[in-house]
């Protein structure tokens, strides 16, 4: 089959669809890869490594979509890319589809086989597609958290560490799902004492089992939040009520119990954020101050780390393409019915229920 990877044009993404260890992979098994010159450098592969891998490199986007009959990609096309789309050609990628009618309805008119990442399940229900951009974002919080922190940009002036002598910082970690963990994880590796809330008593238990002493789970209810956003220098927002708006786990008169500098990440912001004064912010304008707490909530934090984040995608989307591109999507899909469930569009028509729902469809 012959394989298209774009260069992803939205602004600040600098991730990647496929790095040369998934080219090689695929070359090996006779299909061909077909690269946008310089879609690779934001995530630090440039072309020359694609060429080594077996991809050939052309110019222009146009030409990729032309050539390919499967594209794959990170992020949902934008409306210029639209009529690019050909028909059957199966188009790989976070799609989203429920939160733009507009590309719904164009990926209908184009009549491509589309592919959304964020849908494919396992047996336990867990989304593995999504889950290394999830990890990517649980881990990014304690570098950032630690930087903002520090007095010249506001924060409370805390090493998370501590030195001898002196206590560490602390940091509340509010969901202990798969941001959640991998946030406790990388705070307690710096030293820092952890306190880490859920309502879901399995993950706690699990949190317990797994981290080290310093790490403490605590059941989250307004009484134990209301105590600990008091003591706690770094707060990681990474609650998650699936398929709702994530709850104001902290509200707006909280904030003036807390210490001034204390540094809030809300990693949830694309769900609306567990904090009430959670609003989206960029990587250029990462922060703002609200009562003297800093609030980061880049709305794509793996996106400033585009080389783990690339890798990392590429590790899990691969076997699922290898698969499509072997087999065909029809018996690919027939065989592996977690992927099944990545079916979004087929023939101008959703195949993914939800979706109809989202649009009120039904
Ligand atoms: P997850 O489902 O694995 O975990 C969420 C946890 O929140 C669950 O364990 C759930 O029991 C818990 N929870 C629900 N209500 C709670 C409450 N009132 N108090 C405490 N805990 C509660 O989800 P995840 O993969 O860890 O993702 C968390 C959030 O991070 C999601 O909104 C996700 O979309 C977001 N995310 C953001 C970025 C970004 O760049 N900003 C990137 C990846 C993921």
């Amino acid at each position: 089959m012959v394989i298209g990877v774009p260069s992803e044009i939205k602004t600040n993404e600098s991730r990647l669809g496929m790095t040369p260890a998934g080219v090689l992979e695929l070359h090996k098994r006779n299909h061909s890869v077909y690269i946008q010159s310089g879609a690779g450098l934001g995530s630090g592969f440039s072309d020359k490594d694609h060429i080594k891998a077996g991809a050939q490199i052309l110019e222009k986007i146009e030409a990729v979509y032309q050539i390919a009959e499967m594209i794959v990609r990170v992020k949902k096309p934008i409306e210029w890319e639209y009529d690019l789309v050909k028909k059957d050609q199966i188009v790989c990628t976070y799609f989203h589809l429920a939160s733009s009618e507009k590309l719904t309805k164009a990926m209908f008119a184009s009549g491509a086989v589309c592919v959304a990442y964020e849908t494919v399940e396992d047996d336990d229900g867990v989304l593995p597609l999504l889950a290394p951009m999830s990890e990517v974002a649980g881990r990014l919080p304690i570098q950032q958290g630690a930087k903002y922190l520090e007095k010249p940009v506001k924060g409370r002036g805390v090493l998370l560490g501590g030195v001898p002598g002196v206590a560490p910082g602390r940091v509340l970690v509010l969901g202990a799902g798969v941001v959640g963990i991998q946030a406790a994880k990388m705070a307690s590796g710096l030293g820092a004492h952890v306190t880490i809330m859920d309502i879901n008593m399995k993950r706690l238990r699990y949190v317990n089992d797994v981290m080290p002493s310093h790490v403490v789970t605590e059941f989250s209810n307004e009484l134990n939040v209301r105590k600990h956003i008091q003591t706690h220098n770094l707060i990681i927002g990474g609650v998650l009520l699936k398929g709702a708006k994530a709850p104001n786990v902290i509200t707006r008169d909280m904030l003036k119990t807390m210490r001034p500098g204390t540094v809030i990440v809300g990693v949830a912001v694309d769900q609306g954020g567990c904090v009430e004064t959670t609003r989206p912010t960029t990587h250029e304008d990462p922060i703002y101050i609200i009562d003297d707490v800093v609030h980061y909530s880049v709305a794509n934090m793996p996106g400033a780390v585009p080389y783990t984040s690339t890798v990392a995608l590429t590790n899990v989307t691969l076997p699922f393409v290898i698969q499509l591109v072997d087999l065909g999507w029809k018996v690919a899909c027939d065989r592996d019915p977690h992927l099944a469930l990545g079916l979004n569009i087929v023939d101008g028509k959703l195949v993914y229920e939800e979706i109809n729902q989202a649009f009120g469809w039904d």
